[in-house]
């Protein structure tokens, strides 16, 4: 029905569940009034609600908000845009959600492909692509199978491959179908569902364009101008060969099938026997029917069979919803029914993409509750087969202790030819130890046992009656010197049993551990200093002992007063002691002289100190450490006086002058008086 029908209808249903019960009683023989319909079983049925179906826009959003709440296992990935942003009349891009751990890394492990809504108007198809995302995002951590299918797949979904189609055809015109290209006569849309590259085997009756297609452009299976000539199949294609997939499943509605290629042909697919079973337990699960997709009707250019034929992925199409349904029922409980009977079939097909031709591969284990203490370890055994053969390169036991974090041991052959076997490292009574096998066949496929580990896991605890605990001595309290080696001594501490490891640890020094059972260690500064020995014995019984060691500096400074000064009287003298050290540091620094008869002393690395007198002076550096260690070094300042200004070079020849005009003035004198 269109979108302008179903509110008609709604009325209609709830008009019509009201009328019922009075014209039931009406219609009743006795006087009494009928209250028969009160009883739940034969009460009408209540109007049935609306399902809400998302708009491309809600499913965009969904899409970011999961991404957002969980960043480490969802990523949106950008893989196209549609054909109306192609031509620039609208904004929708095509998005893929990648669900796995580590969802950034391209990993090695086995890749499922979830598409939906390659047809506008099977609308149920993007809500059970959207509620796989939602489920498989909400249940890491709490859920073993959800969580372990994230951890070990890469799931890939695309929930709406024809966005243009979807908006269109929840808003315009509910029965849509194609995308929204302008064909070249005026008419729109490709059906993106022939549009792929045919069954890629070299039978010709595969190729693009055959049966089940057609040539006219308004055809509702016009299969476009070329093989992936729409953006849309083109984004399915490059993610496909960007990727590893095993196992697609394309959504459409309706008509409950279960379909595997070919579906251009009644021959049968090279992988037929595997295509078949896996289908068959698909439709075990949601109650469809199994069938080769030729059974419904020839199709050629449809993704299936060029996924199946050109990437060799075991891909199916599934037509959820019966044939009452139609493309997309307005009841909720039709919807909501569809989305529970297709959801786990998209976890079994992540599961089953681990090792699609399922190959026997078994690992037998008997597990036990408890071991007893055993300070060799405890050793554990797993049958294990494999139809490809065991990768016995790959085979480990994982463990860990009271919850502690996972350890792995490697598995060894044993006589026998299938059980291989481990040791976990002895482990204290009263531990809890979980463990799990993992194993690898020859193909590449790997096993876990428990199926879901770590998940799941196997437990046993450890029995068995403790050795006394060990006795920690960390030796008597110490002396050391800054820069030099000190030995704790931990010689002292016991046990009955043996002593495994020593362990001391520096609380209020830089982080600091070190594992002997005397350590030399060398402190890089003063202070007392507390350290903890503890000493742990085979059965892992602990004990702690702490020793203070008291660090003294007993090594001065060397004091620089730097190089020799000579000043003019009233110059300014720049001391520099910088170049004074200490093995810590130096703390004070004190320049001493004696100036116009009392002493002087200045204060810091470089002080400044003008001289006004002629003289020689012997300044003394005296540095201290923190410690009161000191260092005395000598600077000698000498201080001339200022030199005679140019212009009394003149004094001299300018007297002489004189000197000689007065004798020869007294001679003229005395020669006039002879
Ligand atoms: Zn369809």
């Amino acid at each position: 029905m269109t979108a302008f029908e179903r509110p008609l209808f709604v009325v209609f249903l709830m008009f019509a569940a009201i009328a019922l019960p009075f014209t039931a009683g009406s219609s009743h023989a006795s006087d009494a009034p009928d209250i028969s319909y009160l009883n739940s079983s034969s009460a009408p049925a209540a109007p049935p609600v609306d399902y809400d179906y998302r708009l491309f826009s809600e499913i965009v959003s969904i899409m970011y908000a999961t991404e957002a709440a969980h960043s480490g296992i969802a990523k949106v990935y950008d893989i196209g845009d549609s054909w109306e942003k192609t031509n620039g009349t609208a904004d929708r891009d095509i998005l893929a959600m990648k669900i796995s751990d580590n969802v950034e890394v391209e990993e090695d492990e086995p890749e499922l492909l979830i598409m939906a809504l390659h047809h506008a108007r099977e609308w149920p198809t993007a809500e059970v692509a959207t509620e796989l995302i939602l489920n498989l995002t909400d249940a890491y951590g709490s859920d073993a199978r959800l969580s372990w299918l994230v951890d070990n797949r890469e799931i890939w979904i695309v929930p709406v491959v024809n966005p243009d189609g979807h908006d269109y055809a929840m808003t315009t015109y509910d029965m849509w179908r194609k995308n929204r290209r302008l064909n070249y006569d005026g008419s729109f849309g490709v059906d993106l569902n022939r549009n792929y590259d045919g069954s890629q085997n070299g039978d010709p009756l595969g190729e693009w364009g055959g049966a089940g297609t057609s040539d006219l452009p308004s055809s509702d299976v016009y299969c476009g101008e070329a093989p992936f000539s729409e953006p849309e199949t083109q984004a399915i294609r490059d993610l496909t060969q960007a990727h590893d997939f095993q196992i697609a499943i394309d959504f459409h509605t309706y008509g409950g099938l279960v379909l595997w290629p070919w579906n251009y042909v009644l021959d049968l697919a090279p992988d037929n026997d595997d295509l078949v079973r896996i289908g068959t337990e698909f439709a075990a699960l949601n109650g469809y029917t199994p069938a080769q997709g030729i059974d419904l009707y020839a199709t050629t250019g449809d993704s299936t069979d060029w996924l199946y034929g050109g990437e060799d992925i075991y891909a199916y199409c599934i037509e959820i919803g019966s044939d009452q349904d139609g493309f997309h029922p307005p009841e909720q409980d039709a919807v909501l029914g569809i989305i529970n009977d297709n959801l786990p079939v998209a976890l079994l097909a992540a599961e089953l993409c681990g090792d699609r031709e399922e190959r026997a591969f078994d690992i037998a284990h008997a597990p036990v509750a408890t071991r007893e203490y055993d300070a060799s370890g405890f050793e554990f055994s797993a049958d294990i087969t494999a139809d490809r053969g065991v990768d016995v390169s790959a085979l480990s036991v994982f463990y860990s202790v009271n919850s502690g974090a996972w350890q792995e041991v490697a598995m060894g052959t044993t006589a026998s030819n299938d059980t291989y076997t481990a040791t976990i490292p002895v482990q204290a009574i009263g531990s809890v130890v979980d463990y799990y096998f993992v194993a690898h066949d020859l193909g590449g496929v790997e096993l876990m046992s428990p199926m879901y580990a770590p998940y799941e896991e196997y437990t046993f605890s450890v029995t068995g009656v403790l050795s006394d605990p060990p006795t920690a001595d960390a030796g008597a309290d110490g002396q050391a010197s800054v820069g030099a080696s000190y030995q704790f001594d931990g010689a002292g501490s016991d046990d009955d049993v043996g002593i495994d490891n020593y362990t001391w640890t520096f609380t209020d020094v830089a982080a600091q551990t070190l594992y002997e059972v005397s350590p030399n260690y060398v402190f890089d500064r003063p202070g007392s200093f507390t350290v903890t020995l503890t000493v742990k014995d085979a059965e892992a019984q602990t004990d702690a002992d702490q020793v203070v060691v008291t660090v003294v500096d007993d090594t001065p400074p060397v004091a620089d007063a730097g190089t020799d000064h000579l000043v003019m009287v009233g110059g300014s003298v720049s001391f520099e002691g910088s170049l004074s050290d200490d093995n810590v540091a130096v703390v004070s620094y004190e320049w001493k002289f004696v100036y116009n008869g009392s002493e002087r002393t200045l204060t810091g690395v470089s002080p400044d100190f003008t001289f006004w007198t002629v003289d020689e002076y012997v300044v003394t550096l005296n540095v201290t450490d923190a410690a009161g260690n000191y260092d005395t070094d000598t600077v000698t300042v000498t201080v001339e006086a200022a030199a005679i200004p140019e212009f009394s070079g003149l004094i001299v020849p300018v007297t002489l002058v004189m000197v000689a005009f007065l004798v020869l003035m007294r001679r003229s004198r005395s020669g006039t008086q002879k």
